[in-house]
Protein backbone atom coordinates (compact mmCIF):
# COMPACT_ATOMS: atom_id res chain seq x y z
CA UNK A 1 0.00 0.00 0.00
CA UNK A 2 1.22 3.45 -0.86
CA UNK A 3 2.52 4.96 2.09
CA UNK A 4 0.70 8.39 2.54
CA UNK A 5 2.64 11.13 2.95
CA UNK A 6 1.28 13.30 5.74
CA UNK A 7 1.89 17.12 5.53
CA UNK A 8 3.87 16.53 8.78
CA UNK A 9 6.65 14.18 6.78
CA UNK A 10 6.56 17.36 4.14
CA UNK A 11 7.33 19.94 7.08
CA UNK A 12 9.99 17.49 8.81
CA UNK A 13 11.81 16.88 5.29
CA UNK A 14 11.83 20.74 5.03
CA UNK A 15 12.54 22.30 7.76
CA UNK A 16 14.42 19.44 9.57
CA UNK A 17 16.46 18.73 5.77
CA UNK A 18 17.81 21.58 6.28
CA UNK A 19 17.58 22.10 10.07
CA UNK A 20 18.80 20.31 12.56
CA UNK A 21 15.93 19.70 15.26
CA UNK A 22 18.10 20.94 17.94
CA UNK A 23 18.71 23.90 15.71
CA UNK A 24 15.64 25.20 15.04
CA UNK A 25 14.54 27.58 17.35
CA UNK A 26 11.25 26.33 19.04
CA UNK A 27 9.46 29.58 18.01
CA UNK A 28 9.46 28.78 14.29
CA UNK A 29 8.45 25.60 14.72
CA UNK A 30 4.38 25.18 13.44
CA UNK A 31 2.01 24.57 16.38
CA UNK A 32 1.24 20.84 16.45
CA UNK A 33 -2.82 21.53 16.28
CA UNK A 34 -2.08 22.38 12.80
CA UNK A 35 -1.04 18.90 11.93
CA UNK A 36 -3.69 17.31 13.83
CA UNK A 37 -6.20 19.46 13.33
CA UNK A 38 -7.39 19.06 9.65
CA UNK A 39 -6.87 15.09 9.92
CA UNK A 40 -9.83 13.71 8.11
CA UNK A 41 -9.60 10.39 9.13
CA UNK A 42 -8.45 7.94 11.89
CA UNK A 43 -4.70 6.14 12.04
CA UNK A 44 -5.05 2.43 11.08
CA UNK A 45 -3.03 1.40 13.98
CA UNK A 46 -4.09 -0.61 17.01
CA UNK A 47 -5.85 1.30 18.96
CA UNK A 48 -3.88 3.09 21.57
CA UNK A 49 -4.12 6.62 23.70
CA UNK A 50 -0.86 7.91 23.76
CA UNK A 51 0.23 10.63 26.57
CA UNK A 52 -2.12 12.78 28.59
CA UNK A 53 -5.42 14.18 27.95
CA UNK A 54 -3.51 17.38 27.55
CA UNK A 55 -0.25 15.86 25.29
CA UNK A 56 -0.87 13.33 23.46
CA UNK A 57 -2.71 12.28 20.47
CA UNK A 58 -4.60 8.82 19.35
CA UNK A 59 -3.91 5.72 17.20
CA UNK A 60 -6.94 3.57 15.66
CA UNK A 61 -9.82 5.97 16.61
CA UNK A 62 -13.43 4.98 16.44
CA UNK A 63 -16.05 7.55 15.23
CA UNK A 64 -19.03 7.27 17.04
CA UNK A 65 -21.92 6.92 14.82
CA UNK A 66 -24.10 10.18 14.25
CA UNK A 67 -26.97 8.15 15.68
CA UNK A 68 -28.27 5.86 17.49
CA UNK A 69 -30.92 4.66 20.00
CA UNK A 70 -30.11 6.49 23.05
CA UNK A 71 -27.57 9.03 21.40
CA UNK A 72 -26.52 11.57 19.15
CA UNK A 73 -23.49 13.07 18.06
CA UNK A 74 -23.77 16.72 17.75
CA UNK A 75 -21.72 19.29 15.82
CA UNK A 76 -20.47 17.16 13.17
CA UNK A 77 -19.31 19.72 10.68
CA UNK A 78 -16.26 19.75 13.58
CA UNK A 79 -15.55 16.08 12.58
CA UNK A 80 -15.00 15.06 16.74
CA UNK A 81 -16.93 12.39 17.20
CA UNK A 82 -13.52 10.13 17.62
CA UNK A 83 -12.37 8.59 20.47
CA UNK A 84 -10.31 5.35 21.65
CA UNK A 85 -12.97 2.17 21.24
CA UNK A 86 -13.13 2.24 24.76
CA UNK A 87 -14.63 5.50 25.22
CA UNK A 88 -17.37 4.91 22.17
CA UNK A 89 -18.20 1.22 23.92
CA UNK A 90 -18.72 3.57 27.24
CA UNK A 91 -20.88 6.10 25.72
CA UNK A 92 -23.01 3.39 24.36
CA UNK A 93 -23.51 1.36 27.69
CA UNK A 94 -23.66 4.77 29.76
CA UNK A 95 -26.76 6.00 27.28
CA UNK A 96 -28.32 2.50 27.78
CA UNK A 97 -28.29 2.40 31.10
CA UNK A 98 -29.53 5.49 31.52
CA UNK A 99 -32.89 5.28 29.10
CA UNK A 100 -33.25 1.91 31.12
CA UNK A 101 -32.23 2.71 34.75
CA UNK A 102 -32.90 6.36 35.11
CA UNK A 103 -35.75 7.16 32.79
CA UNK A 104 -33.35 9.84 30.66
CA UNK A 105 -34.20 9.57 26.89
CA UNK A 106 -30.90 10.19 25.64
CA UNK A 107 -27.30 11.85 25.02
CA UNK A 108 -26.06 14.57 22.93
CA UNK A 109 -22.91 13.93 22.68
CA UNK A 110 -20.40 17.21 21.55
CA UNK A 111 -16.61 17.33 21.05
CA UNK A 112 -14.90 14.28 21.63
CA UNK A 113 -11.58 13.96 19.82
CA UNK A 114 -10.08 14.71 16.61
CA UNK A 115 -9.33 11.44 14.26
CA UNK A 116 -5.82 11.20 14.84
CA UNK A 117 -6.53 12.90 18.72
CA UNK A 118 -3.66 15.47 19.49
CA UNK A 119 -4.01 19.14 19.93
CA UNK A 120 -7.30 20.41 18.62
CA UNK A 121 -7.59 23.34 16.35
CA UNK A 122 -9.37 25.52 18.85
CA UNK A 123 -11.66 25.45 22.03
CA UNK A 124 -9.75 22.74 23.84
CA UNK A 125 -6.91 22.09 26.09
CA UNK A 126 -7.49 18.33 26.58
CA UNK A 127 -9.59 15.95 24.26
CA UNK A 128 -6.25 14.81 23.16
CA UNK A 129 -5.42 11.50 23.67
CA UNK A 130 -9.20 9.98 22.87
CA UNK A 131 -10.36 9.59 26.67
CA UNK A 132 -12.78 12.57 27.05
CA UNK A 133 -16.24 13.20 25.71
CA UNK A 134 -18.43 16.73 26.65
CA UNK A 135 -21.90 15.57 26.56
CA UNK A 136 -24.82 18.13 26.82
CA UNK A 137 -27.33 18.73 29.47
CA UNK A 138 -30.06 18.89 27.21
CA UNK A 139 -31.93 15.55 27.04
CA UNK A 140 -31.93 13.64 23.07
CA UNK A 141 -35.49 14.21 21.61
CA UNK A 142 -37.08 11.15 21.05
CA UNK A 143 -36.46 11.27 17.05
CA UNK A 144 -33.08 11.29 15.35
CA UNK A 145 -31.68 15.22 14.27
CA UNK A 146 -31.32 16.55 11.22
CA UNK A 147 -27.68 17.85 9.91
CA UNK A 148 -28.66 21.13 10.16
CA UNK A 149 -29.95 20.59 13.54
CA UNK A 150 -27.04 18.85 15.13
CA UNK A 151 -24.94 22.00 13.69
CA UNK A 152 -27.21 24.81 15.03
CA UNK A 153 -28.93 23.80 18.19
CA UNK A 154 -27.15 24.39 21.32
CA UNK A 155 -28.03 22.80 24.87
CA UNK A 156 -29.60 23.89 28.38
CA UNK A 157 -27.71 26.47 30.34
CA UNK A 158 -27.70 24.70 34.25
CA UNK A 159 -25.89 27.81 35.73
CA UNK A 160 -25.15 31.30 34.21
CA UNK A 161 -20.95 32.41 33.79
CA UNK A 162 -20.17 33.56 36.94
CA UNK A 163 -23.63 31.79 38.62
CA UNK A 164 -23.25 30.69 42.48
CA UNK A 165 -26.35 28.40 42.09
CA UNK A 166 -27.89 26.60 39.69
CA UNK A 167 -30.74 28.10 37.60
CA UNK A 168 -34.02 26.50 39.22
CA UNK A 169 -36.08 26.58 36.02
CA UNK A 170 -33.55 24.43 34.30
CA UNK A 171 -31.97 22.53 37.31
CA UNK A 172 -33.91 18.69 38.16
CA UNK A 173 -33.17 15.54 40.62
CA UNK A 174 -33.05 14.16 36.83
CA UNK A 175 -29.52 16.17 36.69
CA UNK A 176 -28.32 14.09 39.67
CA UNK A 177 -29.26 10.77 38.67
CA UNK A 178 -27.40 11.27 35.41
CA UNK A 179 -24.33 12.79 36.74
CA UNK A 180 -24.18 10.09 39.63
CA UNK A 181 -24.60 7.37 36.96
CA UNK A 182 -21.98 8.43 34.68
CA UNK A 183 -19.31 8.14 37.93
CA UNK A 184 -20.67 4.85 38.78
CA UNK A 185 -18.48 3.25 36.46
CA UNK A 186 -14.85 2.17 36.93
CA UNK A 187 -13.31 3.40 34.28
CA UNK A 188 -14.61 6.99 34.84
CA UNK A 189 -11.24 9.29 36.12
CA UNK A 190 -13.41 12.18 37.01
CA UNK A 191 -16.07 14.51 35.45
CA UNK A 192 -15.92 18.56 35.37
CA UNK A 193 -18.92 20.71 36.16
CA UNK A 194 -19.73 23.88 36.73
CA UNK A 195 -19.23 25.13 40.48
CA UNK A 196 -22.89 25.73 40.58
CA UNK A 197 -23.99 22.15 39.61
CA UNK A 198 -21.06 20.82 42.22
CA UNK A 199 -22.94 22.67 44.84
CA UNK A 200 -26.23 21.16 43.71
CA UNK A 201 -25.38 18.27 44.03
CA UNK A 202 -23.50 18.44 47.15
CA UNK A 203 -26.87 19.62 48.51
CA UNK A 204 -28.93 17.12 46.75
CA UNK A 205 -26.35 14.02 47.81
CA UNK A 206 -27.81 13.21 51.09
CA UNK A 207 -25.79 10.46 53.43
CA UNK A 208 -23.93 8.84 50.01
CA UNK A 209 -21.43 11.40 49.25
CA UNK A 210 -18.26 9.13 48.22
CA UNK A 211 -19.41 9.45 44.16
CA UNK A 212 -18.86 12.99 44.83
CA UNK A 213 -15.43 12.93 44.33
CA UNK A 214 -15.11 12.14 40.97
CA UNK A 215 -17.36 15.42 40.10
CA UNK A 216 -14.70 17.93 39.81
CA UNK A 217 -16.35 21.75 39.48
CA UNK A 218 -14.38 23.61 36.43
CA UNK A 219 -15.17 27.15 34.81
CA UNK A 220 -17.87 27.16 31.74
CA UNK A 221 -18.98 23.75 32.40
CA UNK A 222 -22.67 24.98 32.45
CA UNK A 223 -23.92 23.65 29.15
CA UNK A 224 -22.58 20.22 29.59
CA UNK A 225 -20.20 18.05 31.57
CA UNK A 226 -16.69 16.81 30.77
CA UNK A 227 -16.61 13.44 31.11
CA UNK A 228 -12.75 11.69 31.30
CA UNK A 229 -12.11 8.40 31.30
CA UNK A 230 -9.28 6.27 33.19
CA UNK A 231 -6.38 4.97 30.77
CA UNK A 232 -7.20 1.82 29.51
CA UNK A 233 -5.40 -1.27 31.46
CA UNK A 234 -2.13 -2.39 30.24
CA UNK A 235 -1.65 0.70 27.68
CA UNK A 236 2.17 1.53 27.69
CA UNK A 237 2.52 5.51 27.20
CA UNK A 238 -0.64 6.42 28.02
CA UNK A 239 -0.83 9.08 31.07
CA UNK A 240 -3.68 9.25 33.60
CA UNK A 241 -4.44 12.43 35.85
CA UNK A 242 -3.74 12.46 39.47
CA UNK A 243 -6.97 10.76 40.96
CA UNK A 244 -9.15 13.81 42.43
CA UNK A 245 -8.58 15.03 46.37
CA UNK A 246 -9.85 12.61 49.11
CA UNK A 247 -13.03 13.94 50.14
CA UNK A 248 -16.37 15.03 48.92
CA UNK A 249 -15.32 18.41 47.65
CA UNK A 250 -18.15 19.96 48.88
CA UNK A 251 -16.17 21.88 51.88
CA UNK A 252 -13.11 24.41 51.35
CA UNK A 253 -12.35 23.27 47.97
CA UNK A 254 -16.07 24.78 47.21
CA UNK A 255 -15.77 27.65 48.46
CA UNK A 256 -12.54 28.04 47.21
CA UNK A 257 -14.65 27.90 44.10
CA UNK A 258 -17.22 30.35 45.38
CA UNK A 259 -14.43 33.00 46.01
CA UNK A 260 -12.95 32.51 42.72
CA UNK A 261 -16.42 32.51 41.14
CA UNK A 262 -16.77 36.23 42.29
CA UNK A 263 -13.48 37.33 42.18
CA UNK A 264 -13.88 36.76 38.03
CA UNK A 265 -17.73 38.24 37.78
CA UNK A 266 -16.01 41.67 39.99
CA UNK A 267 -13.32 41.38 37.76
CA UNK A 268 -15.62 40.80 34.21
CA UNK A 269 -17.64 43.98 35.65
CA UNK A 270 -15.04 46.68 35.90
CA UNK A 271 -12.47 45.31 33.40
CA UNK A 272 -13.37 47.58 30.62
CA UNK A 273 -12.56 50.71 32.74
CA UNK A 274 -9.19 48.54 34.08
CA UNK A 275 -8.31 46.37 30.97
CA UNK A 276 -5.64 43.83 32.10
CA UNK A 277 -2.24 44.03 31.06
CA UNK A 278 -1.74 42.63 27.18
CA UNK A 279 -1.55 38.96 28.02
CA UNK A 280 1.09 37.34 26.19
CA UNK A 281 0.24 34.06 23.83
CA UNK A 282 0.37 31.06 25.20
CA UNK A 283 2.52 28.66 23.74
CA UNK A 284 1.19 26.22 22.00
CA UNK A 285 2.60 22.39 21.78
CA UNK A 286 4.67 21.56 19.33
CA UNK A 287 5.42 18.62 17.80
CA UNK A 288 8.57 17.93 19.98
CA UNK A 289 6.33 18.46 22.93
CA UNK A 290 4.43 15.46 22.21
CA UNK A 291 5.04 11.86 22.74
CA UNK A 292 7.26 10.47 19.74
CA UNK A 293 4.41 8.05 18.77
CA UNK A 294 2.45 10.84 17.81
CA UNK A 295 4.74 11.18 14.83
CA UNK A 296 4.04 7.61 13.69
CA UNK A 297 0.22 8.44 14.19
CA UNK A 298 0.84 11.30 12.16
CA UNK A 299 2.21 9.55 9.55
CA UNK A 300 0.10 6.54 9.35
CA UNK A 301 -2.21 4.95 6.63
CA UNK A 302 -5.63 6.65 6.95
CA UNK A 303 -8.59 4.36 8.34
CA UNK A 304 -9.66 2.42 11.29
CA UNK A 305 -10.01 -0.84 9.85
CA UNK A 306 -6.67 -1.02 8.01
CA UNK A 307 -3.81 -3.16 8.79
CA UNK A 308 -3.05 -3.16 12.62
CA UNK A 309 0.42 -2.54 12.95
CA UNK A 310 1.10 -2.41 16.51
CA UNK A 311 3.63 0.87 17.54
CA UNK A 312 6.68 0.59 19.24
CA UNK A 313 5.97 0.72 23.07
CA UNK A 314 6.47 4.52 24.43
CA UNK A 315 7.64 4.56 28.06
CA UNK A 316 5.40 3.97 30.78
CA UNK A 317 5.97 7.44 31.47
CA UNK A 318 7.62 10.91 29.61
CA UNK A 319 9.20 13.48 31.25
CA UNK A 320 6.91 16.45 31.09
CA UNK A 321 7.79 18.89 28.45
CA UNK A 322 8.20 22.63 29.69
CA UNK A 323 3.99 22.28 28.95
CA UNK A 324 2.10 26.00 28.71
CA UNK A 325 -0.23 23.69 31.11
CA UNK A 326 0.77 24.11 34.35
CA UNK A 327 -0.20 22.99 37.69
CA UNK A 328 -3.24 24.61 38.95
CA UNK A 329 -2.34 26.81 42.05
CA UNK A 330 0.79 28.03 40.11
CA UNK A 331 -1.36 28.48 37.33
CA UNK A 332 -3.17 30.69 39.31
CA UNK A 333 -1.00 32.98 40.22
CA UNK A 334 0.90 33.04 37.37
CA UNK A 335 -1.26 32.84 34.08
CA UNK A 336 -2.21 36.43 32.77
CA UNK A 337 -4.85 35.22 30.36
CA UNK A 338 -6.86 34.49 34.19
CA UNK A 339 -6.05 37.86 35.58
CA UNK A 340 -8.74 37.49 38.36
CA UNK A 341 -6.81 34.43 39.65
CA UNK A 342 -3.79 36.41 41.23
CA UNK A 343 -3.42 35.55 44.66
CA UNK A 344 -6.46 32.93 44.20
CA UNK A 345 -5.03 29.59 45.13
CA UNK A 346 -6.33 26.74 42.77
CA UNK A 347 -7.81 23.86 44.93
CA UNK A 348 -6.27 21.14 42.11
CA UNK A 349 -4.76 20.91 38.96
CA UNK A 350 -6.22 22.35 35.58
CA UNK A 351 -8.02 19.35 34.14
CA UNK A 352 -5.15 17.74 31.99
ZN1 LIG B 1 -14.43 19.05 27.45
Amino acid sequence: MRRRISSLAKWSGVTFGLLSAAAAPAASQPAAKKFFGPQKTSAALAPRAIGSYANGCLAGAQQLPESGPTWEAMKLQRNRNWGHPLLIKFLKRFATDLKEKDGWPGLLIGDMAQPRGGPMSGGHKSHQSGLDADIWYKPKPARALTGKERADSWSIKLAEKYGKKVIKENWGPQYVKLLKRVVSYPETARIFVHPAVKRALCDAAGEDRTWLRKVRPWWSHNYHFHLRLKCPVGVPGCVNQKPPPPGDGCGAQLTDWMKKIEAAERWAKTKKKRPPKKAPPRRELRMADLPKACRAVLDADAGSSGPRTQLAPAPERRAAPPSPVQPGAARAATDPNLPWLRGIAAPERKPR
